[in-house]
């Protein structure tokens, strides 16, 4: 659900950055747009659809769902998820922030000692630093400030040890603590009820489908049926977008249309456009196209029986180009008939499900049917019993969730219907309410352990780094001594300048060293074990 929750909030934030983004193309598109065959007419390449609609109904009785009593447990899993996903974000963008706080203050540095060759007058050697006269040398170009709004002082003269400090991130010798200046991560609550929020403002509700289409001929447009109110959303995208959007080329209460720039040389500039029924993102070069044609006519009858959820489909030719210019001819008998491929088609919703493509060879069918068998026959025990091991690892409820999911995939089998063949099930579960869930507990999972594995890894390689740097200043010191330290003393060694700062181990092990008969030494963490080689 917080995946969904996220797609909308990216389709919000689309929106508004491509508003943002605003500039060129006047709009060529003067027809009101009131139905997709805009998207949908002519010689497309490849086409999505998508039930938003039955989406964004779904995804909003799932968020209310989680704000009961009886959706607690699924609440405190996602929140476990969306915290671990934060808290990875969150950690990394402190880490850029700190890199660049160090960046600035060794740039300050070098800006005051330049300013100190070239004037009597000292700065204060200790204290807040006088940005202004930095600048005006200039000595210092740009900003100067930490991004996280910290200040900058002095803790001494430069040289007898001084260093510019910041009141966030502290200085290289004494940084303050890592928790000190971490970024805080988004709490689930207030993302729910931002799109509970925006729900009620009744601004933007998704009605049909969303309407994808490219043509490397032709551009490539997007369309979501929705009842919007273009004036009102233009006024809610203005309040929360970051940065001021751009003027409308037209803004009247059925319509606001945008400009947008060229994603690149040669293609068309894009408009996108709010009405009362949808919205428009039209990168076609030729707006004439007005009525699907062909195999798509059949793709706008899917997409309108009820039951699908999700549509894909593209020209064949563009998969077997390759192969066909493949000299000599493949001799093997499925890459050649994969060779006749004319269309791949994907529909999955709680109708018949399928994955097929399109065959012009009817010989190649069957050659591809025998394959396609066999190779189904091996895959599917594969998947059911992966999925067997994660339900046998799960509590009760969880179960319940998941079952669907692999009943499904057992019930997949090879499909022929004229000149398409591919895989085929029947309908996906009506029961979101079960499904939901259990995909957000086969991500948690997956991703927890997954990000608790990468952490643990990268945990370790620092703490091998931090070996090798202690491992580095003892050689140093026994050079410099002549001979050997017996124990590891991080203050001699930090006296002696042969460390910058006493490494700690990520995991809170401590290090010792020992020196070996061979001459060598053994550094080992109380956690990571011994330094390997
Ligand atoms: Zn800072
Ligand atoms: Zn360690």
């Amino acid at each position: 659900m917080r995946l969904r929750g996220a797609q909308r909030r990216v389709v919000v934030w689309g929106c508004a950055a491509g508003m943002w983004l605003g500039a060129v193309f006047a709009s060529g598109w003067a027809a009101e747009v009131a139905n997709p065959t805009a998207v949908t007419g002519g010689q497309r390449v490849a086409m999505a659809w998508f039930n938003a609609a039955g989406f964004h109904q779904r995804l909003l009785a799932g968020l209310r769902a989680l704000e009961t009593p009886e959706g607690a447990s699924a609440r405190a899993e996602l929140e476990k998820l969306v915290g671990v996903a934060m808290a990875n974000f969150a950690q990394a963008r402190t880490q850029a922030e700190q890199a660049t706080c160090a960046a600035q203050r060794r740039l300050l540095q070098g800006a005051i000692e330049m300013y100190h060759l070239d004037n009597e007058e000292a700065l204060p050697a200790t204290g807040p630093i006088d940005l202004a006269k930095l600048r005006a040398g200039p000595y210092l170009k740009g900003e100067g400030s930490c991004p996280r709004g910290g200040t900058y002082s002095l803790t001494g003269p430069l040289n007898k040890n001084g260093e510019v400090t910041c009141s966030v991130h502290g200085s290289a010798i004494a940084p303050l603590s890592p928790q000190a200046t971490a970024t805080p991560p988004m709490d689930l609550g207030t993302l729910i009820r931002g799109i509970l929020d925006f729900e009620g403002k009744n601004l933007l509700r998704p009605r049909g489908g969303f309407w994808f289409a490219v043509d490397p001929q032709n551009g490539f447009g997007a369309f979501l049926e929705a009842d919007c109110q273009p004036l009102p959303l233009l006024e809610f995208l203005g309040a929360v977008a970051p940065t001021p959007l751009p003027k409308p080329d037209e803004q009247t209460p059925g319509k606001v249309s945008f400009r947008l720039p060229s994603p690149g040389q040669g293609l068309p500039a894009p408009a996108l456009t709010l009405t009362g029924t949808g919205i428009f993102l039209d990168a076609f070069r030729d707006p004439g196209i007005t009525s699907p044609t062909g195999p798509w006519a059949e793709l706008v009858a899917l997409a309108r029986e009820g039951t699908t959820d999700f549509l894909f489909e593209m020209d064949g030719s563009l998969l077997t180009r390759e192969l066909k210019r493949k000299d000599p001819p493949p001799a093997d008998p499925v890459q050649k008939a994969l060779q006749s491929l004319t269309r791949l088609r994907v529909v999955l919703g709680r109708g018949p499900c399928r994955a097929v493509g399109a065959f012009a060879d009817p010989q190649a069918i069957a050659t591809l049917k025998t394959a396609l068998e066999q190779q189904l026959g091996i895959i599917k025990p594969l998947v059911d019993k992966g999925l067997y091991d994660q339900l046998q690892a799960m509590p009760p409820e969880a179960k319940a969730g998941l079952e669907p999911i692999r009943k499904f995939l057992n019930s997949l089998e090879v499909v022929t219907d004229g000149p398409w063949l591919g895989i085929g099930a029947p309908g996906l579960p009506e029961n979101s309410a079960l499904i939901v869930p259990a995909v957000t507990r086969v991500l948690a999972a997956i991703a927890i352990p997954n990000f608790a594995k990468a952490r643990e890894k990268a945990r370790a390689n620092h703490c091998q780094a931090n070996m090798r740097m202690i491992m580095g200043a003892l050689e140093m010191d026994a050079m410099d001594t002549g001979k050997f330290p017996t124990s590891l003393n991080f203050d001699d060694l930090l006296a002696k300048k042969l460390l910058r700062e006493i490494p700690v181990c990520q995991e809170g092990g401590t290090y010792s060293a020992v020196r070996e008969p061979d001459g060598e030494y053994r550094i080992t963490c109380t956690v990571h074990g011994p330094l390997r080689r």
